[in-house]
């Protein structure tokens, strides 16, 4: 209020940063994965996600969150959601860029690439707005899904894989774009969705198949004013797939009810909701009795968005960690020359090159459905990736935070985004399978058939460059093949994640990323917190390689 002194040694915020440009580890691994991809598109998707003006968006849509609208004035039953301007924008740009359900579309799958771009495009926009980001990745995952009712996937596809958004409630085929969510959880049981107790009772059969009549709940439902469901509920032969459109093909709103939304720690953008259906209207998808398998193929895709995802968190939370402290002067430089802070910021960069490097070869899978070799990874690296990456991503974000010290921890403006990353991270991890049902996963996937060899192919173009990678190397793929006991899966999930992305790293990174990545991951050299690499590790050059400009 009064001039009492002058603001000084308070950094610049990051802003107006081309976010694709500046990633290095990122453009190392699309290189890798799929050498002579055209990253224009990336780039133009980095500036526009890095601007000022979309980052006020992201802003604004957590400030401003969903409110539920459940009546009109009049007391009749509305269910909607109301969202703020900036959340519709954020959909938009998200939609644009074909994060949702593009790469299944015709033209997007000639290009070979078609996941491969979209993963390194969600990574992006996590690093602008992560929330909106969850009904964008269920309309990317349920087309696997849906693709088994072959008549309502011909009448969506076009609107599912379009880059246009419309938020509106009404009729798919007169919307130029649509999303769609999932609905699994119920009070009784998540990770054990055979626990569900919604009934569908057969009303029927039409040009859609089989038609049936839910009742019951679903007790997380997120982005609740999506155009369909996937969901799951008890038919008599057992838990079923259906596909709920909110809005019925005579254009009458199902009988699907929002009891509330959930308040949760992060993720404000997004509504998540409780909800109730009333003889629901829905359509059998894939065989009655197989629901989940059915919509396991939608949660494959939905955890490798985990892990994208907080790839992606923990990029930004180092870009603005770097950002801080090469502005900020402490004890007579700048914090970033602070040997300590070095190896602070050194070790999150590893860990932040290793998680994209992970993420995107597990994203490569995707790509190639007719190769052998990448349908085993997929389904080995699926669990591997959703559970280590996100397990390190809040310890990742708490100390990314500490960087900035003070104003880490405050939610306003500029530098405050590092609050909002650090409320999202834990979430990624329970979603989708929390890291428990990830690493009980692994264990069910290695019982397929060529894992360990599989495991030892993806490992061999390291051989002979690290003598710890060589040991897990070798012992390995002879763990997979005795198999773990639950009581040793989380363990066992950690060590096949760190060796194949120390693999990738040895292909990819420059000697002192992978070489420091070894010493303190895999050789021991290292202390349970960030910031306890070896004294000989190439501090400088890492960080140069993490800047984000
Ligand atoms: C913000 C948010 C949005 C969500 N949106 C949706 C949505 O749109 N649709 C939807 O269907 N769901 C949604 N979920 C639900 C989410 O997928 C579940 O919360 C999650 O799968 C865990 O289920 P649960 O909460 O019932 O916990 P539980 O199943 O009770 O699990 C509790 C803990 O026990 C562990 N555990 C369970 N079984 C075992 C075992 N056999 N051995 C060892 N440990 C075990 C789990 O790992 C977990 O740590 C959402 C959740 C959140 C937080």
């Amino acid at each position: 209020m009064t001039a009492t002194h002058e603001v000084f040694n308070q950094p610049a915020p990051l802003v107006n940063v081309n976010l694709f440009d500046g990633n290095r580890a990122l453009q190392t691994a699309l290189a890798f994965n799929a050498p002579g991809l055209d990253t224009a598109p990336l780039s133009a998707l980095g500036e526009r996600v890095g601007s000022a003006d979309m980052q006020t968006h992201a802003r604004l849509a957590n400030v401003f969150t969903p409110q539920l609208k459940s009546h009109d004035r009049f007391g009749r039953r509305v269910d909607q959601v109301e969202f703020h301007p900036s959340y519709h924008a954020l959909m938009t740009e998200a939609t644009r860029a074909g994060l949702h359900g593009t790469p299944f579309g015709e033209v997007e799958q000639a290009t070979g690439h078609a996941h491969l771009s979209r993963a390194a495009g969600f990574m992006l926009f996590t690093e602008l707005e992560p929330s909106v980001l969850c009904p964008i990745s269920m309309t990317y995952a349920v087309t696997p899904a849906l693709q088994d009712n072959a008549a309502i996937y011909r009448d969506w596809a076009s609107q599912l894989t379009s880059r246009a958004y419309d938020p509106t409630s009404t009729l798919w085929k007169d919307k130029p774009g649509v999303t769609m969510g999932m609905g699994m959880t119920e009070k009784q049981g998540g990770s054990d969705v055979r626990a569900n107790t919604t009934q569908a009772v057969l009303d029927g059969e039409d040009n859609w198949g089989q038609r049936f009549r839910v009742t019951g709940h679903k007790w997380f439902f997120s982005a609740p004013m999506c155009d369909a469901f996937l969901i799951l509920a008890q038919t008599p032969s057992g838990l079923s797939c259906l596909f709920l459109p909110r809005v019925l093909p005579d254009g009458s709103l199902n009988q699907l009810f929002i009891q509330r939304l959930k308040d949760k720690l992060g993720n404000k953008g997004n509504a998540s909701s409780e909800v109730e259906f009333v003889g629901a209207t829905a359509w059998l998808v894939g065989e009655e009795g197989r629901g989940v398998p059915q919509i396991l193929a939608m949660g494959t895709m939905t955890r490798l968005d985990c892990a994208l995802g907080t790839a992606g968190l923990m990029r930004h939370a180092l870009s603005l960690a770097l950002n801080h402290t090469a502005q900020r002067q402490a004890f007579g430089k700048a914090l970033i020359d602070q040997p300590l802070m070095k190896n602070v910021l050194a070790d999150l960069a590893l860990e932040s090159e290793a998680a994209t490097a992970l993420a995107l070869r597990l994203a490569r899978t995707f790509d190639r459905p007719g190769d052998e070799h990448e349908r085993v990874m997929q389904r080995l690296l699926t669990p591997v990736a959703k559970f280590w990456i996100c397990k390190r991503g809040s310890h990742f974000a708490q100390e990314a935070m500490e960087c900035l010290g003070g104003n880490g921890y405050v939610e306003e403006g500029g530098e405050g985004v590092m609050a909002r990353i650090y409320r999202e991270m834990p979430l990624n991890s329970i979603w989708e399978g929390a890291g428990n049902i990830m690493a009980l996963d692994l264990l069910r996937a290695l019982r397929k058939a060529n894992a360990a060899a599989a495991l030892a192919h993806e490992l061999a173009p390291a051989r002979g460059m690290h003598p710890a990678l060589d040991v897990l190397a070798d012992t390995l793929p002879i763990r997979v093949e005795q198999m773990a006991s639950e009581m040793e899966a989380r363990r066992l999930a950690q060590d096949v994640a760190v060796a194949v992305q120390a693999a990738l790293l040895a292909q990819t990174a420059p000697a002192a990323v992978f070489g420091a990545f070894c010493e303190s991951r895999l050789a021991g050299h290292w202390g349970h917190s960030f910031g306890s690499l070896g004294a000989g590790t190439g501090f400088d050059a890492i960080i140069a390689r993490a800047q984000p400009r």
